[in-house]
C-alpha cells in the first residue's frame, strides 16, 4: 500500500515498474522512457474524453481524480478533448468534481473531435497550453484516433501520455475490455429481448443493426445473448444465399420468428439486407430496425465501471512510475500497457469457436 506523499512507496511503486518491464518488453525506447522519468517529477496531470462518446468515460475520469489526489497530484480536467485543450479550457478538479457520477452515462468533460489537432501547428498550441499550465503529464480517454493524436503530440514534445481505450466497439488490439462496450451490449440485448417479443406476436423476421463501426464485437455479443437465427458481421464474408435458402427451409417448417443482428459495418448492412430479403422472400414479414445511439447512452454496467476504475488507477500509476506512452489495457484479467506506437485497431478473425456456437446454437 502506498500512501499520499509518500515518496518512498513512490519510489518503489516506480522501481517496480522498471523491472516488470524490463522482463515484459524489450522496446528500448521504454527503458528510455523510464530512466527519463527520474528527471521528471510529476505533479500536475490533466484529463480529456475525445472521439466518440462511450459509457463508463465518467468512471474513468474519476478513477483519474481520485487516483492522482490520492497520490498527492493535482488534477485538471480538459473540456471537449484536444478542442477544449486548443481554447485553453480547463479547470482545477477536486474529489468532489467526480462525486457521483460514476454511474452516469456521456462524460462530464464532454467529447468531441478536433481537426485542427492532426496538424503539427495544432499539437504545439496544445503543447503550449499545457506547459502554460504546467500540466506534466496527460491521459487521454478515447479510441484508437485519440491515441494517435497523443503519441504524436508525446514524440514531438516532452508530455507523457496515457491511453484508456473508451469506446463502445471494442476494436483495439491489446485488450479484451474497452470502456463502454459491455453497455453497449447489454443495451442491444435489451432492445433485441423487446424485438423479439413483438416479433413472437406476428410472426415477423426482424433485421436488427447494431453498432461498431468495422468491427462485429456488438453483433456478435448480442446476438449470441438473444439467441439469433444469423449474425452477420465484417470480419467473416457474408453469404447471403446461404441465409436466403435458410429462411425459405425455415419458411417450410413454419419458423416464422426470426432474428438476424447485423453489424454496421458488414458488407451488406441492414438495409441491403432489407432489401434482399424482400425481393427474394416476399411473403416473409420482414422489417428492419436500427438501434443507433441509444447503444452509446445510459447508465454503465458494473463491469464498464469495474474495467473504468482499474485503468482509471493504472494511469495514473503509470505517470508515477515513469512507464509512458502506453495505453492501459487488461489482457486475461492483468494489467496490459501497450505502447502507443504499437496501438493497431483490432482486426481480422473472430475465434472459430464463437461462430460455432452461433451455428450450432442457431440450427
Ligand atoms: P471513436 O473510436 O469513438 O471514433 P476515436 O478516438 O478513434 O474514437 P477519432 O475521431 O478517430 O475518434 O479521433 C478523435 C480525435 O483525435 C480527432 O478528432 C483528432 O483531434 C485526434 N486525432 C485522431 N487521429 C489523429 C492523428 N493521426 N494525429 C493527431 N490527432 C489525431
Amino acid at each position: 500500500m502506498y500512501y499520499k506523499n509518500d515518496t518512498g512507496g513512490i519510489m518503489k511503486l516506480f522501481l517496480k515498474g522498471i523491472f516488470n518491464d524490463c522482463f515484459k518488453h524489450e522496446d528500448s525506447n521504454l527503458l528510455y522512457n523510464q530512466l527519463s522519468a527520474m528527471k521528471k517529477k510529476i505533479k500536475r496531470i490533466a484529463v480529456l474524453t475525445s472521439g466518440g462518446d462511450s459509457p463508463g468515460m465518467n468512471a474513468a475520469i474519476r478513477a483519474v481524480v481520485r487516483t492522482g489526489i490520492y497520490y498527492g497530484l493535482e488534477v485538471y480536467g480538459i473540456m471537449r478533448g484536444y478542442q477544449g485543450l486548443l481554447e485553453e479550457d480547463l479547470f482545477k478538479m477536486e474529489s468532489r468534481s467526480v462525486a457521483n457520477i460514476i454511474q452516469r452515462g456521456g462524460t462530464i468533460l464532454k467529447s468531441a473531435r478536433c481537426k485542427e489537432f492532426y496538424t503539427p501547428e495544432g499539437r504545439k498550441k496544445g503543447y503550449e497550453v499545457l506547459k502554460k499550465n504546467e500540466i506534466d503529464g496527460l491521459v487521454v480517454i478515447g479510441g484508437d484516433g485519440s491515441f494517435k493524436g497523443a503519441l504524436n503530440l508525446s514524440k514531438e514534445y516532452d508530455i507523457p501520455c496515457i491511453g484508456l481505450a473508451g469506446t463502445i466497439d471494442k476494436d483495439i488490439a491489446g485488450t479484451d475490455f474497452t470502456i463502454g462496450f459491455d453497455t453497449a451490449v447489454n443495451t442491444a440485448i435489451d432492445a433485441i429481448d423487446k424485438i423479439r417479443d413483438t416479433a413472437d406476436a406476428h410472426d415477423r423476421l426482424f433485421i436488427i443493426e447494431v453498432m461498431g463501426r468495422d468491427a462485429g464485437y456488438i453483433a456478435l455479443h448480442s446476438g449470441i445473448a438473444t439467441g439469433a437465427e444469423n449474425i452477420l458481421i465484417p470480419e467473416r464474408k457474408t453469404d447471403a444465399e446461404a441465409i436466403i435458402t435458410s429462411l425459405q427451409e425455415k419458411e417450410r417448417r413454419k419458423k416464422l420468428v426470426n432474428i438476424i443482428v447485423v453489424a454496421e459495418g458488414d458488407e451488406y448492412g441492414g438495409i441491403e439486407l432489407y432489401r434482399l430479403i424482400k425481393e427474394r422472400l416476399p411473403n416473409l414479414d420482414t422489417r428492419l430496425c436500427t438501434l443507433g445511439h441509444i447503444q452509446r447512452g445510459g447508465s454503465p454496467t458494473g463491469l464498464d465501471r469495474l474495467i473504468a476504475s482499474r485503468m482509471g488507477y493504472h494511469a495514473v500509476e503509470c505517470l508515477l512510475e515513469g512507464r509512458y506512452n502506453v495505453f492501459v489495457g487488461i489482457l486475461n484479467n492483468r494489467m496490459n500497457y501497450v505502447p502507443l506506437e504499437q496501438v493497431a485497431k483490432r482486426k481480422g478473425r473472430i475465434a472459430e469457436e464463437w461462430m460455432k456456437v452461433v451455428e450450432t446454437l442457431s440450427a
